[in-house]
């Protein structure tokens, strides 16, 4: 689970260079989708190209055959034969016909080749009427077997891409007789529906991948001008979202810790607060107790506090108690101390492993700080100046004891330095020391 996490962090973080890059990904496959569908639609158009000539040049043959030598053939001055130039009322061979209509068309159309090639050229065309080369071979094989197919292939010639489509002349019946019965005949048992020869078109695709990449080079150019229009956006718009979530993030963490100082600090003092002492207490007098070491707990009490309030007023009242709270909080310095706001103008501190002459000398030096402070209070009856009652109270804790007790030791020897005249420190010794005091403690508790 927390593989998961860090996980989708590495992700989120590098979320706009995974975007791109899927972005990136997406526009190669649909380039090269692009660009195949091109490649295809080069061959179709090629081939219906190659097919339409070729059936034109069939029709043609036909309709020769059929409307001009089938009529003049009775005719005693009409004489059809390849050499036809060269008779007065010569016409040519519906085939002858053709090969020279093939002929013309080629010199047209710049690179269109249109062949007539068979296994048994007429006498004049032994050297170019048979197949010449590897595909007109395999035409030829192929279309008597399948006389109704065609048969095509893209290939390169003379570093030119080209489309080759062959398709196969089968014997009409208005042709069978002159076959078998002339006499230059090459063949003379043909059949209705033999194969008499193949008509070939090679039709060169140099115009047509022209046109095709230059759509191509439109189309990519638009795709590229998306992508990168679809990335400055995305971009643009991650960015706009990390930060926002940065921004949110840190107000979030600055409430967070604006909470965390409500919960556990007071806001007049900057001290603990008293939630945050009560916590502290519990805890280390717990601490205390596994490792029997003492805890000192120190109560103090700004004397005549009320009448400076009422003499100089509430806000300057605050302004005192920061005063003094940063005083306290000078001499509290130790690790695991805690000096806190209890309430109103009394401060607590919290001393983990320190025994009362240790409490009491620390007492005196805050004293000695408030002291110095000098902050005026004609209304006091202790001194011209703002004093503090401080009550001491350390201990050992036991199994069965609760911090309150301490507590209360502490908060009766602050009671005391109160009734005994105030501006004093009393400190409480346990009952058991209490009744064999020491030399240095018995001093402090008087
Ligand atoms: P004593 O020497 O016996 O402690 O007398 P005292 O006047 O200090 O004690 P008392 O409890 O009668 O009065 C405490 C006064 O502290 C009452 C109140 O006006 C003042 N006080 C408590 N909290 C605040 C505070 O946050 N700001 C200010 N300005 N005064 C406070
Ligand atoms: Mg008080
Ligand atoms: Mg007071």
């Amino acid at each position: 689970m927390r593989q998961f996490g860090t996980i989708t962090q590495w992700l989120y973080q590098r979320i706009t260079l995974i975007l791109v890059v899927l972005l990136c990904l997406g526009t190669g496959v649909a380039l090269s989708g692009t660009f195949e569908f091109s490649e295809a639609l080069v061959k179709a158009q090629a081939l219906q190209h190659a097919r339409v000539s070729v059936h034109t040049v069939k029709e043609a043959w036909f309709l020769y055959s059929q409307a001009v030598v089938d009529r003049l053939n009775t005719l005693d001055t009409v004489t059809i034969s390849p050499n036809y130039h060269q008779i007065t009322g010569g016409i040519p061979l519906p085939a002858t016909y053709t090969i020279e209509l093939g002929e013309r068309v080629s010199q047209i159309e710049d690179g269109l080749s249109i062949r007539l090639f068979s296994d048994y050229p007429f006498p004049n065309r032994q050297t170019t009427g048979g197949p010449q080369n590897l595909f007109e071979q395999k035409a030829l094989t192929f279309l008597k077997q399948n006389p109704k197919n065609s048969f095509y292939r893209q290939e390169k010639s003379s570093g030119h891409l080209v489309f080759r489509y062959a398709e196969a002349i089968q014997m009409q019946p208005s042709c069978i007789k002159c076959h078998n019965t002339w006499p230059g005949s090459p063949k003379t048992d043909w059949q209705v529906g033999d194969v008499r020869g193949v008509l070939e078109v090679i039709q060169p695709m140099d115009i047509f991948v022209a046109q095709s990449q230059a759509g191509l080079r439109s189309l990519w150019l638009t795709f590229i001008i998306i992508g990168c229009l679809a990335v400055t956006s995305l971009i643009l718009v991650i960015s706009y979202l990390q930060n926002a979530n940065q921004i949110l993030q840190t107000k979030v963490a600055e409430k967070t810790s604006a909470l965390i100082r409500l919960a556990h600090f007071d806001s007049l003092t900057e001290l603990a607060n008293r939630r945050c002492f009560d916590q502290v207490l519990d805890q280390e007098w717990r601490r205390m107790e596994r490792q029997q070491q003492p805890l000192a707990l120190m109560m103090c009490d700004v004397d005549y506090f009320k009448r400076y309030n009422d003499a100089y007023g509430h806000q300057a009242g605050d302004q005192c108690l920061r005063k003094i709270a940063q005083a306290i909080q000078d001499n509290v310095r130790r690790t695991g101390d805690l000096a806190a706001r209890y309430g109103g103008e009394e401060f607590a501190i919290v001393m983990p492993n320190t025994d009362h002459y240790q409490a009491w000398r620390v007492a005196e030096k805050i004293q000695q700080a408030i002291w110095a402070l000098r902050i005026d209070h004609h209304h006091s009856d202790v001194a011209p100046q703002i004093t503090l009652s401080i009550g001491i109270a350390s201990r050992i804790p036991k199994s069965m004891d609760h911090p309150t007790h301490i507590l209360r030791v502490a908060d009766n020897a602050l009671y005391e330095a109160k009734v005994k005249g105030r501006n004093q420190i009393i400190v409480k010794l346990p009952e058991t020391l209490q009744s064999s005091p020491t030399e240095g403690l018995a001093d402090l508790t008087s």
